[in-house]
């Protein structure tokens, strides 16, 4: 460890060279140590306890990590990358991290042979582009009209995370709720609405083919349930007022402040009378409804919300084909949208609006329900993992084997790959290479069988030419995994790969730390470096 003295004040920390290297690599690898457990669907389960005692309970990587608020800055970095893939993809986060730490920890193994790290940088980057290209080559097409593959890839997603018993279920929904919303073979997933309701049990959990929104209608005196409901979606108030400006009215006889108020109550009059004379019996409206306007709905037997929210407005917009009118003189019988039934259901305390028999959703709702909140939030990241997957399996349209075969392939493949290479580089493409196995290994692990053995079986029936045989945990053999339908995205793979390849890459790159330290108001970002490492720099 140097400090120059001349150069940087006192709090300024440095470390430089192969201890840099080393203190970088050592965090890496312990992010990728702590996630390792959870892998694949014998993967077990992690408590965050948060300082105010708030519990999660979770399977998945991205939110254990963003959980734990690591602040040593390689660490950091490695959680980037299970942000980065869930923000891609949705899902593959625990590999991807798993993969970035293996890199580095091989990597060591070359820097302690004195190979230059910007050698075994730019071994892994050749390593990293043959990769993609091989993984291209290994994967499979499918037609994303295919419902039973979609399925079969929200069941691979979802295996092993709270969702398991339901599994069968909560894919059918999920790939239902894709192929609706998907237009020109594209998903928008903003168009999935989840909501989560406490209560009942997971197998009450539903897609509704329209929008669940966390909403009363104003009036006792509406009616509960409109069936055949025309909805007119509307982002003006119906009141007088506009509430951010106090007006002040001075009026010398009772006379004109009754004039005066039969002025706004004729306004408010004819704001209703286009609303109903356009045919909505539903009215959704994004800002305040006055109470003479709530009676004169009620009057009229309109079901109305208020205070929608611009994005609820949007996805009912969606969903129901209405289209959203600013101004009062355009409402028409045209623009309105459609449902079967608009509805009030009360949940334990609170009241929702179900807009249900959208015939063409283009925007839909999963209504997730579970006895807690824990189960309700693990299933509910469960569901983001399987939409994920079957919304980038719409999109690219291609497959690739799972349960380890996809990267043992690979893996074979780039070992021989490197044998065209010379020297160092051919090294770092074998160290990389080697890297890839640790998905299947630890999905043997995990799943309480011997890895050494497992790797071994694999490696063999692969150069048999076996490409597609893994591991499957649910008969625990060895076999053609694409028969046993244990597909995965492509995406999730090439995602992993990339963003694991340039992290690692990074990270070997630096080789003097600068840290300034944490000065009086703690403003600073704050970790420790120490000869040894221990999980307190992890903090
Ligand atoms: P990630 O966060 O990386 O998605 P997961 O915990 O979801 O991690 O595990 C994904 C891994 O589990 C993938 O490698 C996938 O192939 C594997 N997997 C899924 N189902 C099975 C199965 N039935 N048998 C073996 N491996 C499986
Ligand atoms: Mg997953």
């Amino acid at each position: 460890m140097a400090k120059n003295p001349d150069l940087l004040p006192e709090d300024i920390q440095r470390i430089i060279g192969r201890d840099a290297q080393r203190n970088n690599i050592l965090a890496a690898k312990m992010v990728s140590e702590i996630v390792k457990t959870t892998l694949g669907p014998k993967g077990m389960d992690k408590m965050l306890v948060s300082p105010s005692g708030e519990i999660i309970i979770t399977n998945d990587g991205v939110t254990i990590l963003d959980e734990m608020q690591i602040e040593h800055p390689a660490a950091k970095m490695m959680v980037e990358i299970a942000r980065t893939q869930e923000s891609e993809v949705g899902d593959g986060t625990t590999t991807s991290v798993m993969l970035a730490g293996k890199f580095l920890e091989n990597a060591e193994r070359l820097l302690d042979k004195k190979i230059h790290a910007t050698t075994i940088a730019k071994g892994y980057r050749i390593a990293h582009d043959k990769a993609q290209e091989i993984l291209k080559d290994l994967s499979l097409e499918i037609s994303p009209e295919n419902e039973e593959v979609l399925k079969q890839i929200a069941i691979t997603a979802m295996t092993g995370k709270g969702a398991e018993d339901s599994k069968h279920i909560f894919s059918e929904m999920i790939s239902k709720a894709v192929k609706l919303v998907s237009e020109n073979g594209d998903v928008d997933l903003n168009d999935i609405k989840i909501e989560k309701l406490k209560g009942n049990s997971i197998a009450d959990s539903e897609l509704v083919q329209g929008v669940v929104l966390n909403k009363e209608k104003i009036s006792q005196d509406m009616p509960k349930k409109i069936i055949e409901a025309k909805i007119a979606l509307v982002d003006f108030p119906i009141e007088i007022k506009n509430p951010e400006i106090d007006t002040k009215i001075s009026v010398t006889d009772p006379g004109q402040l009754q004039k005066f108020l039969k002025e706004e109550e004729y306004e408010i009059r004819s704001l209703v009378e286009k609303i109903v004379s356009s045919g909505a019996n539903t009215l959704f409206c994004q800002k305040g409804v006055d109470d003479f306007a709530k009676y004169l709905l009620a009057k009229e037997g309109i079901y109305t919300c208020r205070r929608v929210s611009r994005s609820d407005l949007e996805k009912i917009s969606k969903a129901t084909g209405g289209k959203i009118i600013s101004n009062i003189d355009e409402v028409n019988s045209y623009d309105l949208g459609d449902a079967e039934i608009v509805e009030e259901v009360k949940n334990k305390d609170d009241y929702y609006t179900y807009i249900r028999g959208c015939k063409n959703p283009k925007s839909v709702t999963i209504l997730i329900r579970g006895g807690t909140d824990h189960v309700i939030d693990e299933i509910g990241r469960a569901f983001m993992d399987g939409l994920g997957d079957v919304a980038s399996v719409v999109r690219t349209k291609l497959v690739v084997p799972g349960g380890g075969a996809i990267e043992i392939e690979l893996s074979k493949r780039l070992r021989e790959f490197a044998q065209s290479l010379d020297g160092r580089e051919q090294l770092a493409v074998v160290e990389y290479a080697n890297a890839l196995e640790f998905i299947p290994s630890t999905l043997a692990e995990n799943g309480g069988l011997d890895p050494i053995d497992i790797l071994t079986q694999l490696k063999a029936e692969h150069e048999k030419g076996e490409k597609n045989t893994g591991l499957n945990l649910f008969s625990g053999k060895i076999e053609n995994v694409l028969g046993e339908k244990i597909i995965e995205p492509y995406k999730v793979k090439s995602q992993a790969l990339s963003s694991a390849s340039e992290v690692a890459i990074m990270i070997l790159r630096i080789d003097d730390v600068i840290a300034s330290k944490p000065n009086k108001e703690g403003n600073m970002e704050k970790y420790e470096f120490g000869n040894g490492f221990d999980t307190r720099s992890l903090r």
